[in-house]
């Protein structure tokens, strides 16, 4: 079956082609800028003589039914033989960012579903739009395919209520849906299930910490394959530092930028959201670039990575906690996987705890195709093991979409 996965933001889509049961990605791309000057659209994919085809078409697109038809276009061309006509594609699998109290799993779209994405829309305003979009015009351009949501949120429903409650008189929750939702949950849940393949273990089994870093940063405590706790919150803003959101702040600061320096609610988003964590602090939000500035000596660089790891580790004592019994951690996403350096850190004077990184084995594979590979980094007498899994939210989403389907 071959499965489109898309993921709509407010002026992009990324596209995912794969043939599954296969799992293989045939196709993969983006198009950026959408009603913005410089639209453009690039692509790669497999021919048929097995070379890999890469594009980039500056093109027009005023809006996302544009930008998806293109897709599509590109999809059915002849000359690469990959699809003959829309029938091809029998499911689009959608990332749908909120899926509030209602969606637990993966649904198939109806227009039941669309008015229940369309009613969280307060609690993701700026994303559920956006996602909504694409089913929107995807329903209309493959109308033969099944459309199926999966949703970032959805894995973190089986959080407990005394993790998800905040201390706040019910009625927030009751009346205004105002708790923990956490975000990131295909992810999380994807390498909980490969690392647990990985150690040939039952995922219900077992124990994780899941550590996502990428430019948005998010740990959730699994116990036996169940999200029990995780570090976003109502909104992504809360945990981690990341790449422009400053996790964790005391919400009074918020009340002091309000009454005290005239900001409006809508300046301490942009500041908290956008120019705040990594960015706000340095100026970029590649963690590269303040990896490099610290080992020139620059104070502020060495502060902040400081400052970013110290929060890791912090949550990594509060998940153990909340665990009990912690069979390994799993490190993923941009950071997460390709950063030798924050992985060691963040488990530095943590033997006690049982975890320990094995330096040599941790900074093996910084690159390369063995770099996508699952791998163990903990030193041999460690109790807990450190994992580094490569997240891959759109074959999960694809997966979830087979599933569904197949049911
Ligand atoms: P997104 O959330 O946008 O999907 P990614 O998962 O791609 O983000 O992660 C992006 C982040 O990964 C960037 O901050 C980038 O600096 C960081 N990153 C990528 N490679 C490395 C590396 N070798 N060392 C440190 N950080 C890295």
């Amino acid at each position: 079956m071959k499965i489109l996965v898309i993921n709509t933001g407010s002026s992009s889509i990324k596209y995912k082609l794969f043939h599954l049961p296969q799992e293989r990605e045939i196709s993969s791309g983006i198009v950026e800028r959408i009603g913005e000057a410089g639209s453009k659209i690039s692509f790669s994919m497999e021919s048929v003589n097995g070379n890999i085809i890469e594009d980039t078409v500056e093109e027009d697109f005023e809006d996302h039914r544009s930008g998806l038809k293109k897709i599509a276009e590109i999809l059915f061309r002849k000359e690469y033989q990959l699809l003959n006509s829309p029938e091809d594609i029998q499911a689009v699998g959608h990332r749908v960012v909120h899926g509030g109290e209602t969606f637990q799993e993966p649904v198939i779209i109806d227009n039941k579903v669309v008015q229940q994405i369309e009613k969280l829309i307060p609690l993701a305003p700026l994303h559920n739009p956006p996602n909504l979009e694409g089913i929107r015009v995807a329903r209309e351009v493959f109308p033969s395919a099944s459309q199926v949501a999966v949703f970032d949120t959805a894995f973190h429903q089986s959080l407990p209520p005394y993790a998800y409650h905040y201390a706040i008189p019910s009625s927030f929750h009751k009346e205004h849906g105002i708790r923990v939702y956490g975000m990131h949950g295909t992810s999380h849940q994807y390498v909980a299930q490969q690392a647990a393949k990985y150690l040939k273990k039952d995922v219900e089994t077992v124990n994780f910490i899941t550590i996502h870093l990428g430019n948005g940063c998010s740990m959730t405590a699994i116990s036996n394959g169940k999200s029990v706790d995780t570090s976003m919150g109502f909104s992504p803003l809360s945990g981690l530092m990341m790449g422009t959101r400053s996790g964790d702040i005391d919400p009074a600061v918020v009340f002091y930028m309000g009454n005290q320096m005239n900001m409006s609610l809508e300046e301490i988003n942009q500041l908290l959201n956008k120019k705040s964590g990594l960015k706000g602090l340095t100026g970029s939000n590649d963690l590269r670039d303040i990896i490099k500035w610290q080992e020139k000596g620059d104070e502020t660089a060495s502060l902040v990575l400081d400052m970013y790891i110290y929060r890791i580790k912090k949550y990594i004592g509060a998940y153990y906690a909340a665990l009990g019994k912690l069979d390994a951690i799993v490190f993923t996403a941009g950071v997460g996987e390709n950063s030798p350096l924050i992985r060691e850190k963040a488990c530095q004077g943590l033997e006690a705890l049982g975890i320990q990184v094995d330096k040599d084995k941790n900074q093996q594979h910084k690159s390369g195709v063995a770099a996508s590979r699952i791998r163990e980094i903990q030193a041999d007498d460690s109790l807990v093991k450190i994992m580094v899994v490569p997240t891959n939210e759109e074959l999960s989403i694809a997966q979830q979409t087979y599933q569904v389907l197949d049911k």
